[in-house]
């Protein structure tokens, strides 16, 4: 009996013993199937970091098979993991706390580098020492791949594939810690093409953006500057001159860009000369931060600008004095309304046939009781490019409106009132809108208001322009073409347009009786409004000469200091209770 319980004791035993390796069998067939079918890399090395086993994905990442690598030191593979990246530090501290991570460059078979996440992890026996280390990867090329392309598309401007504002803020700020601990300057240099919007307006966006890089190609091949140059948007580019020796390297650089942009381009059958304008700042003569520096350079290029376009200006302490002018004169603006500072002139608009005052022109003035006097020339394109145009603008045109409806309900002779509109009002979203509630407010009669637009901001976008001036021509509104002549429109664009009046710019005007192509400009403007069925206005005329001659050319209409300059709104009326005809006595002033 007691064998018969011994022997099934036994038999016990077995099965259980059967069932364990039953299970480990299981198991690790499952763990070979996980170790063959994973898509991580796999390692096994013994403690001497030889390897002992790698897995098929192992072998489809690297290129290498169990062959080439069975017995040899990861040394083979991974150089790096064995002295520099992964140094003895690492493997000391991987022996102690069992595991490690990191992103590591590894290298195929066929000598090609990837990027891959690697874990490690180490088996220890009884005794605690490592026995194995097990060697997990991942090949994370690709996604490091699009990381890279992210940041590349976000730190670069998609035109030029040049660093953009955000990049180029970085790259100036290690410029100047570096030039600053190594005794060195650097220039920043704020490059804009000149007139390049009215060859963007005229040959379109597709030439004018071909143009843009063409000249970003030109600039970054000019010696030392190429790996600093951004486009900051628009037409503009920065560049920046680390490291430089003298202020006069920086002069060399800016004479070699000026030639090499200057040169004609094609593009698309067009021939395309552009030139453009360079304000330059030093560090650390003119600031330590970047953000002066390119706030000089700018500065230092509206300069340039000045000087007639096509050349280099370094920013001075006048510059300084004039960009601090600027900041107040913008501080000041943005309460002139508030303070009833503004008021408007009116100038009136005479007809050549009969000396009737058939209008008048409606002009900004601004009386700050600190600065005094500030004329519109100054503080509009201020105002243009802060946007406090678009509030000054509807008040402008606010006043000019409620103005006109009182001189009509006076029962005065109706006459039109001209509102100067600058191409950001233009742009506005609800424009029309704005336009249709003032008239109503005032219960004026569209035919009571005419709009001046200068050629610039109707060629800006000509088609856009073409359906909001279609728009306003539909109210009753008079559209005048403001300062025509010294923009460039296209003659197609012209005939399409729906305005009603060409204002020829002063400035051909004030030499018609002294300068032959002026006097052939300006008789060229009447005969070609006469063919496109539009009115003419001579503006700025000062003299019996200049009338004369405007007369005889038939000229519809005139505007200048010769009748009278502009005037307050009080003037204006007792002009019109008198009945004045200029007929007889052209110059109302002398009067
Ligand atoms: P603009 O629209 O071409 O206005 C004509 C300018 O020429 C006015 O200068 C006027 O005073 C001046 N002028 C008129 N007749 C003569 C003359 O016989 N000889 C000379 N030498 N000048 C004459 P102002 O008032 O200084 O305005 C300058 C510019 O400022 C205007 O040129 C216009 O572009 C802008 N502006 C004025 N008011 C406004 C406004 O309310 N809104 C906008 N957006 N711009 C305005
Ligand atoms: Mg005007
Ligand atoms: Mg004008």
């Amino acid at each position: 009996m007691q064998d018969l319980s011994s022997s099934n004791q036994q038999i016990d035993l077995d099965a259980a013993s059967n069932v364990v390796r039953q299970k480990k069998d299981t198991q690790l067939s499952l763990f070979a199937h996980i170790f063959d079918r994973v898509k991580e890399g796999i390692i096994v090395m013994d403690a001497d970091k030889f390897m002992l086993f790698i897995n098929p994905a192992f072998s489809a990442i690297t290129g290498y098979s169990a062959n080439d690598l069975i017995g040899k030191s990861l040394q083979l593979l991974h150089p790096g993991l064995m002295d520099d990246t992964l140094n003895y530090e690492t493997w000391r501290s991987i022996d102690e706390t069992g595991r490690w991570q990191g992103e590591l460059v590894g290298r195929r078979k066929n000598e090609e580098s990837y990027d891959e996440h690697l874990s490690i992890s180490t088996m220890k026996n009884e005794r605690g020492e490592v026995s194995y280390y097990i060697c997990v990867f991942s090949d994370i090329s690709e996604r490091k791949a699009a990381e890279e392309r992210v940041a590349y598309v976000v730190l670069h401007d998609f035109l030029t594939n040049l660093p953009n504002g955000l990049l180029l803020q970085d790259r100036l700020a290690q410029a100047i810690s570096r030039a600053g601990r190594e005794n060195r300057k650097v220039a920043v240099m704020c490059l804009d093409l000149d007139h390049f919007k009215a060859i963007n307006d005229m040959l379109g966006h597709l030439v004018g953006d071909k143009l843009l890089q063409e000249v970003a190609r030109r600039i970054s091949s000019v010696g030392r500057v190429s790996d600093t140059v951004s486009r900051r948007g628009g037409d503009e580019f920065v560049v920046i001159l680390p490291d430089l020796e003298t202020v006069d390297d920086a002069a060399v650089i800016a004479v070699k860009l000026l030639e090499a942009i200057s040169g004609l381009c094609k593009i698309d059958g067009n021939e395309i000369e552009i030139t453009t304008s360079i304000g330059i700042s030093i560090f650390p003569e003119d600031g330590c931060d970047g953000d002066h520096l390119i706030k000089y350079a700018d500065a230092a290029m509206y300069h340039a600008k000045k000087n007639g376009r096509n050349n280099y200006q370094f920013f001075t302490n006048e510059l300084n004095k004039l960009a601090l002018e600027r900041i107040s004169t913008i501080q000041k603006l943005r309460h002139a309304e508030g303070r009833q500072e503004f008021c408007l002139h009116y100038q009136p608009q005479v007809d050549l046939r009969n000396g009737r005052i058939i209008g008048v022109e409606a002009l900004l003035r601004w009386n700050n009781p600190e600065a005094g006097m500030i004329p519109p020339g100054y503080f509009i394109p201020i105002a243009e490019e802060t946007g406090l145009i678009i509030p000054i603008g509807e008040w402008v045109l606010r006043e000019a409106c409620r103005q006109n409806s009182e001189w009509r309900m006076l029962g005065l002779p109706e006459i039109t009132v001209a509102v100067n509109l600058s191409a950001v009002q233009f742009r506005q979203n609800n424009f029309i809108e704005m336009i249709q509630s003032v008239l109503c407010e005032y219960s004026l009669e569209p035919s009571g208001l005419a709009l001046e637009i200068t050629e610039g901001a109707v060629m800006h976008n000509a088609e856009a322009s073409i359906a909001l001036l279609l728009e306003l021509k539909a109210m009753g509104l008079q559209i005048a073409v403001d300062d025509f002549g010294t923009g460039y429109s296209s003659l197609s664009y012209l005939k399409r347009f729906p305005i009603d009046k060409l204002k020829i710019d002063q400035s051909f005007v004030r030499d018609i009786t002294v300068d032959s192509d002026d006097a052939a400009i300006v008789s060229t403007i009447i005969n070609m409004a006469r063919t496109l069925k539009l009115k003419v206005i001579a503006e700025g005329v000062e003299t019996a000469e200049q009338l004369s001659f405007l007369k005889n050319q038939e000229c519809d209409e005139m505007q200048g200091y010769y009748f009278s300059k502009p005037m307050p709104p009080e003037k204006i009326t007792s002009l019109l209770v008198s009945g004045y005809e200029a007929d007889s006595q052209w110059s109302y002033e002398s009067q």
